[in-house]
């Protein structure tokens, strides 16, 4: 390992569970590789329902506790939290390179996102504001409050091996919940990393377990248990389905953030140099590998040579490499299986007529390096069209009208981001509201923010998380009849 920790104690190969560290070793633990070298960087425990239940009886006890503190209270050990992260920020990214291969600035974007979720919801930690109704009777007042959920599991993916967890963590946390948390197998140190500072912080012990090793295990003893009364769960939408019917038995609150086939759409009245800029960021960002990441995008007629051309020779300067490099934008993919899927992807459009104007195939750097790729002459029988790559591949679809691109965007099962440029402003409203999507960005590519609400529709997910609906999310609503007065 050839890590230079500031905090050599942030990677640590251990699991917590109910506030009891679990050591991983080389003989029984689970291994974890860096997917730029594929070098071995540490082990974490291979746990499975037992340490689970262990976790979640733990969370039931503390979070009681927790909930019977002030939020002001709770506040406080959240802002510490959050101090304590951006005090270690370098670290951190060190970290999240390591394991899931993003290049190291944009690793330290991400802890800097990851960790503003904390503040923010340090902050809204005290806005949990319930209401007073007047009465149905003379003698009657209706009062509602909000109260914590209680035992929260959370399941979250390699992309945002932080942020992914923030987000969860800190509204359950502010509203007075516990969690136990399963983090994806790719990036578990990330997560560790995070329980490390929480205790620092001084979150209680048993509050927020962090149980790494057998997913399928792990999930079952959480969505079986009684105790667990919400699930939360970024991922695919195959898994989170599956996680949905295992909560019906229990009828368990849900929060999932499922996968996308977001439409960016670029209008002839936009100005093309910054629908440039914003499709790279929501083309290329962590390399395709996010689920806001657009993956459709639809060019006006007239305009589709001219964009194909400036997007080309923009992305074509964007260097890949090992993500610890300097000025590297693109590292590599996570995993062979994600390999296999771009190329399958760029394949299938390239049987069926599509040109590739920019890469298209393996690095030369090989491993798991793929060339940032730009297709043109993309039509909705290909496989990009409705299924969500994961990976650098823009596919450029032509589309004449408005009404055809709306309907085009609209035709798909997922609904999490969309983006569109343009310069009309009754267009901006139009689109705006037609589009079925929980999130639109207008003239950006870049929509991800703590203050915001993000989620989606249809069979991209349930629920918000950041801004105010994030905590509305870890909170139940009692309904208190007054009576007698
Ligand atoms: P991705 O394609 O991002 O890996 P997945 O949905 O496969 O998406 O994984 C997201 C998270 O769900 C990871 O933490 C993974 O370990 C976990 N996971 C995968 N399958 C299951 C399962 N059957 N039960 C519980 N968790 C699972």
């Amino acid at each position: 390992m050839t890590l230079d920790l500031n905090n050599p104690d942030l990677m640590r190969e251990a699991a917590l569970v109910g506030g009891r560290w679990i050591a991983g070793d080389a003989t029984t633990g689970v291994a974890v590789t860096n997917p730029a070298s594929g070098v071995v960087l540490g082990y974490v425990p291979r746990l499975g329902a037992a340490e689970t239940l262990e976790a979640i009886d733990a969370a039931q006890v503390a979070q009681k506790a927790w909930a019977a503190r002030t939020a002001k209270d709770r506040s406080a050990v959240l802002r510490r939290w959050f101090d304590l992260m951006m005090a270690n920020q370098s670290d951190l990214a060190q970290i999240l390179t390591a394991e899931q291969g993003k290049p190291l600035a944009e690793a330290a974007g991400e802890i800097a996102y990851g960790a503003s979720f904390i503040e923010w919801f340090a902050e809204e930690a005290r806005r949990a504001y319930g209401d007073i109704t007047p009465g149905h009777a003379p003698d009657k007042r209706i009062l509602s409050v909000k109260q914590p959920i209680g035992v929260v599991a959370a399941i979250t993916p390699w992309n945002f091996p932080n942020a992914m967890i923030t987000r969860k963590a800190g509204p359950a946390f502010a509203a007075g919940c516990a969690m136990v948390l399963k983090p994806a197998g790719q990036t578990p140190f990330s997560a560790i990393a995070l329980a490390v500072l929480a205790e620092e912080a001084g979150l209680p012990p048993g509050l927020f377990s962090v149980v790494t090793g057998a997913a399928r295990d792990i999930g079952k003893a959480m969505t079986d248990s009684p105790i667990v009364q919400k699930l939360t769960f970024t991922g695919s939408t195959e898994v989170g389905a599956k996680l949905y019917a295992q909560c019906a038995p229990t009828i368990k609150k849900l929060g999932l953030e499922l996968g996308g086939n977001a439409p960016f759409i670029v209008f002839d009245d936009a100005d093309l140099d910054a629908a440039v800029e914003g499709a790279v960021i929501a083309k290329f960002r962590n390399n395709g590998q996010t689920c806001v990441c657009a993956n459709r995008i639809y060019v006006q007629l007239s305009v589709y040579d001219a964009f194909a051309e400036k997007l080309a020779a923009k992305v074509a300067t964007l260097p890949t490499g090992n993500g610890v490099d300097k000025g590297i934008v693109f590292g590599p993919l996570i995993d062979e299986a994600a390999v296999q899927k771009v190329d399958e992807h760029v394949a299938d459009a390239t049987s069926k007529g599509a040109q590739v104007i920019l890469g298209g195939k393996s690095h030369a750097l090989g491993g798991t390096f793929y060339e940032p790729t730009i297709l043109t002459g993309v039509t909705n029988d290909m496989a990009v069209a409705t299924e969500e790559t994961f990976g650098p591949v823009a596919p450029l679809f032509k589309f004449e009208t408005e009404a055809e691109v709306v309907a085009l965007s609209n035709d798909t099962e997922f609904g999490l981001a969309s983006y569109f440029y343009s310069r009309d402003h009754a267009r901006v409203w139009r689109v705006s509201e037609a589009l079925d999507y929980g999130m639109v960005g207008v003239n950006t590519g870049l929509i991800s923010t703590a203050e915001a609400p993000f989620g989606g529709v249809k069979q991209s997910g349930l629920g918000r998380e950041g801004s105010r609906h994030g905590l509305d999310d870890y909170l139940e609503i009692k309904y208190i009849c007054l009576g007698g007065i």
